[in-house]
């Protein structure tokens, strides 16, 4: 129901702001603050006038009103939400299926009240969900994804952080006006949205179950005037600057700003993993089982402990420490399973933007392709569901596996980066062998840099330079420390040797000159000792 107009928290602070401001005094201090309210006002009145000097809507106001328009006129099957979501989410057929019908009837629900006042006025149970299901296996992604469909604006949040009261933490109705947020400020399509609430199992009140918020019951009670239908003021109570704002709008006459939100047409989504309860649901089957003789013997021990979730009725959750009416208001129950190690490799090979790609697109940003064997995804998932945090394993064991690939390969000449089974067991092995058979590549290429460099001068001068190994791996050496091309620094060494070699040669006739590693540190050395040596007629060393 409603909220009452009495029950508005936030009169109290507008009588004290009204009388407050009635005071001389308090003008005098606040006059540069109304001052710059009254600019601002002015300047959107003039703006409004102007008309074609303005500033164009930004794009968003645009894609806000196809947005309501597709909520007006609502017409999407469940199959095809459910299809759609395939793109993005492996398994989880069942909660996929809930969770499209429950989506459709909800927003053919409000295409109708939009359309039609008498039946805006029905009664209507509204199929808030209740997710249930361990974590990261796509709860949260699936709604996310839902709302992204429909283009209706989406919040998340912990029920850890609400306080009753919501002096000493986050508010319940803090939500709605994340809602309002995330929806830029727009309240007509943010009484539109889905509101996510995570971590609900641990508001259970029951007493008896160590380590729960006493306050739980308090906050499940916010919570379901909430997911009922309340009007939520825009302003916190808390916050003082927008109270102060929107008191100020109302003095100077603007028209009036609508002040709060109705939660009548917000879907809620609340979900847990409630592991406890899955252990208490099971022994309570396994109760009735034995009461019963059943030939399901055995399945306890087999299958893991949330598969029972979906066998949870409402006493369960009553016996949890939710109160009834709370369970009452989450008509649409439905749970997700856990995700197997074939599941997590599905969801590297198929589903849509996933995390693989992400890495293709880091490494793509340093023109190094990367490849990805099915053994080395075989691997990854197998590592992924012994970490036992559903898909976000898998952002654990690839960050784990490449952050020094990241790190080491933008800086190496390599353009492919293939990645095989071996390589997800022993990154870093595999790290320092690929760096060494680079380096190898690297010299080798490097290496043909100074015969390619001899090459030229013989055919320039006529003199061949005959290096010796070591005198080719110290240029090369000379190059990679300093950052630039053999040819650049085979020039510069041998730049006198033209003019040099032609002396020896024309005293000598000596057309060939071995290069050792004594030429290669000091050249110019060499070459005088060469030239007094051809002085003293004398065979030139080498
Ligand atoms: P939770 O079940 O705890 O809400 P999330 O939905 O937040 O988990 O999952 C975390 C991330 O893991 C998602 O953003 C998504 O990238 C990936 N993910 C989880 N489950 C699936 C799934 N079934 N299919 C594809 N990706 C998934």
């Amino acid at each position: 129901m409603p909220k009452k107009e009495d029950e508005n928290p936030l009169e109290d602070i507008q009588k004290q702001l009204r009388d407050l401001l009635n005071n001389k005094n308090v003008q005098v201090a606040f006059a540069p603050f109304m001052q710059s309210m009254k600019d601002q006002a002015k300047e959107e009145k003039e703006g409004e006038k102007g008309g074609g000097d303005r500033v164009k809507p930004p794009e968003d106001d645009l894609s806000r009103d196809e947005k309501l328009e597709s909520i007006r006129s609502f017409d999407r099957r469940p199959k095809e939400i459910r299809d759609y979501l395939d793109r993005f989410v492996i398994k989880q057929e069942q909660a996929k299926r809930v969770l499209s019908v429950a989506v459709c009837d909800h927003y053919n629900h409000v295409r109708r009240c939009l359309a039609d006042a008498v039946a805006d006025q029905a009664e209507y149970v509204k199929p808030n969900v209740l997710l249930l299901g361990p974590t990261g296996v796509g709860k949260t992604f699936l709604m996310r994804n839902v709302a992204k469909l429909i283009g209706v604006p989406f919040v998340k949040a912990d029920a850890t952080k609400f306080s009753e009261t919501g002096y000493v933490g986050y508010d319940v109705d803090d939500l709605v006006r994340d809602l309002v947020k995330s929806a830029d400020g727009d309240v007509e399509l943010a009484q539109y949205g889905i509101i996510y609430i995570d971590e609900i199992d641990k508001i259970a009140s029951e007493a008896s179950r160590s380590g729960r918020d006493v306050s739980g019951r308090g906050v499940q009670i916010n919570l379901l005037k909430l997911m009922e239908e309340t009007e939520v003021n825009l302003q916190s109570p808390q916050d003082m600057m927008g109270q102060m704002k929107a008191f100020m709008e109302m003095q100077k006459g603007g028209k009036a700003q609508k002040s709060s939100i109705s939660t009548k047409n917000i879907l809620f989504i609340v979900s847990g993993a409630f592991d406890q309860l899955a252990e208490d649901v099971m022994k309570r089957l396994d109760l009735n089982r034995i009461g019963f003789g059943s030939a399901e013997e055995g399945d306890a021990t087999e299958r893991p402990s949330s598969s029972f979730l979906s066998k949870a009725e409402t006493r369960d959750f009553i016996n949890y420490g939710f109160e009834p009416e709370f369970v009452g208001r989450l008509p649409v129950r439905v749970s997700c399973d856990e995700l197997t190690k074939e599941d997590l490799a599905e969801i590297l090979l198929s589903s849509e933007g996933n995390v693989l790609e992400q890495y293709r697109d880091d490494f793509g940003g340093y023109d190094i392709k990367f490849n990805i064997s099915a053994d080395a995804i075989e691997k990854i998932a197998e590592l992924a569901a012994h970490e036992k945090t559903g898909a976000r394993g898998l952002v654990t064991i690839l960050e784990r596996t490449f952050r020094d690939f990241k790190f080491e390969l933008p800086s190496t000449p390599i353009r492919t980066f293939s990645v095989d089974g071996e390589l997800i067991e022993n990154p870093q092995s595999s790290l320092t062998q690929l760096m060494e058979e680079n380096r190898e590549q690297l010299d080798d290429s490097m290496l043909e840099d100074v015969d390619r460099f001899t090459s030229s001068f013989k055919r320039d001068y006529g003199y061949e330079l005959k290096f010796r190994k070591p005198a080719k791996v110290a240029v090369v050496k000379e190059a990679m420390a300093s950052n630039r091309s053999v040819r650049a620094i085979c020039e510069k060494k041998f730049s006198d040797f033209e003019h040099g070699l032609g002396i020896i040669s024309q005293r000598t006739g000596k057309k060939d000159f071995v290069i050792d590693k004594k030429v290669i540190d000091d050249p110019d050395k060499e070459l005088s000792r060469w030239v007094v040596e051809s002085f003293d007629k004398k065979e030139v060393s080498e």
